[in-house]
């Protein structure tokens, strides 16, 4: 048998067979887990701590502050364990890990790993179906601060048993490697797998984190659970969501206002978002039954298209709202820059999360240069005309982390055309 020895951040990793999965592309994705993680553990901790004090304030009994906080992980799909052994050895504050996986060769070298990394205290094995092991943990007392769900391919059969077991507020992480299917070259699988019809687009790589977002949500709705997005990432052949779940009824009400569908023009390649309305106050309204009506936000997207008459395509639902929180993301992006030594990919997650707190957040989707001149078959513009001309229009525009050629702007497409036509 081969044996190997793989370091990556406060992890050395033996693999003795080459029938365990690692894949040293996604450490990439294993720094940035464990920045978020570090700044989430330390959020949740503080929220925790902060309940327990008003708890104890509130009650007759005069109780003592509780101030323990228990932080547990659940990697459920674990592979070598590198994962759940970075975490343990990098992460603060947390005080028990779950490492799990289906296949026996793995576990063993999942419990190798553990040994030869000195971490026995934090981390538990078990070899189980990660759904089974999940609905194992859904009684509130069970279940975990962080669940990690970074399988091959497709999350989606996972996201049932995920939504449930874990805790008020604790933080989802997923990983989706089929960008094919999200990306639009098989719409009818991605609408089996994810609820939503994905289109071939320019923007496809920031749709599939929609797609996802979107798919995520209507699993924790069925449990009067809904999400909000931390950080959402497109990288390498791989999207990486970080949202936490929250429970509330009333929130689930709310979906729709931040679902769209999708229609794509087949003749200029035009996006356009047709919100799927939702509860809105109407403050013109008298009668108060009818006040909170739902409301559709917007008059129905044509068959075809205004800038070039020819027919919509029709994708979706997307997750419209926001995918990132922008002050999360400067807190993960501040520790890596002053702690740039505990990071492998420092450099990359900097410059990744630099451009994610640039993004125009109400502006779902982009345009990329290359495509937009293609259809009118012009040379590209330069980027920084194509920007300050959006800008003296009166628009922002932000470029997206998931495309280098990208332009998000508010601006309507026919003056997005306008600026083509004078060049
Ligand atoms: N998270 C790991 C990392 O960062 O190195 C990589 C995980 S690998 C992509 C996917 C793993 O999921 C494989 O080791 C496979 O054995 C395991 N697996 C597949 N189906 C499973 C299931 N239903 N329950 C638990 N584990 C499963």
């Amino acid at each position: 048998t081969k044996h190997t020895s793989i370091k990556e951040g406060k992890a050395e990793i033996l693999l003795k067979t080459d029938q365990v999965f690692y894949n040293p592309v996604q450490e990439f994705n294993r720094d940035l887990s464990i920045a978020v993680l570090t700044i989430f553990t330390n959020d949740y901790k503080a929220e925790q701590l902060e309940k327990n004090e008003k708890f104890a304030k509130n009650s007759k009994y005069k109780e003592k502050v509780d101030t323990e906080v228990d932080i547990t992980i659940l990697e459920a799909l674990s592979a070598t364990g590198l994962r759940s052994i970075r975490y343990a050895k990098e992460v603060p504050n947390i005080t028990k890990i779950v490492a799990n996986d289906l296949s026996p060769q793995a576990v063993d070298t999942i419990k190798e790993n553990i040994v030869h990394n000195d971490v026995k205290d934090l981390i538990e094995t078990s070899q189980d179906d990660a759904c089974m092991l999940m609905y194992k943990h859904k009684q509130y007392w069970k279940r975990f601060v962080a669940i990690d769900l970074d399988p091959y391919g497709c999350p989606s059969v996972f996201l049932d048993a995920a939504v449930q077991s874990i805790q008020e507020g604790g933080l989802l992480l997923v990983t989706a490697t089929d960008m094919a299917v999200l990306a639009g070259n098989t719409p009818e699988t991605c609408y089996s797998k994810y609820g939503a019809i994905s289109l071939k687009t320019k923007c496809c790589h920031e749709m599939a984190l929609r797609i996802l977002l979107q798919c995520i949500e209507s699993h924790a709705n069925r449990y009067s659970r809904y999400i909000v997005p931390l950080l959402s990432i497109s990288a390498d052949f791989y999207i990486r969501v970080f949202v936490r779940v929250f429970t509330g009824a009333i929130h689930c009400k709310k979906t729709t206002s931040k679902l769209a569908m999708v229609y794509h023009c087949t003749g200029c390649d035009n996006i356009t978002l047709q919100p799927m309305g939702g509860f809105k106050p109407n403050p013109t309204e008298k009668n108060p039954a009818q006040m909170k009506a739902y409301l559709p936000t917007a008059p129905p997207v044509g068959e075809f298209c205004v800038n070039c008459n020819q027919r919509h395509h029709l994708g979706g639902p997307i997750w419209s709202a926001p995918i990132h929180d922008e002050i999360f993301v400067t807190r993960v992006l501040t520790h890596v820059e002053n702690n740039p030594e505990l990071f492998g990919t420092a450099k990359r997650i900097a410059g990744v999360l630099a451009m994610v707190r640039e993004e125009l957040q109400d502006v779902p989707l982009y345009y990329t240069m290359d495509r937009l001149f293609g259809r009118v078959h012009l040379e590209t513009m330069p980027m920084l005309v194509m920007r300050s001309a959006l800008l003296n229009s009166g628009y922002k525009v932000s470029y997206s982390h998931a495309s280098r050629m990208s332009i998000k702007t508010a601006a309507p497409s026919q003056v997005v055309w306008d600026i083509i036509r004078t060049w």
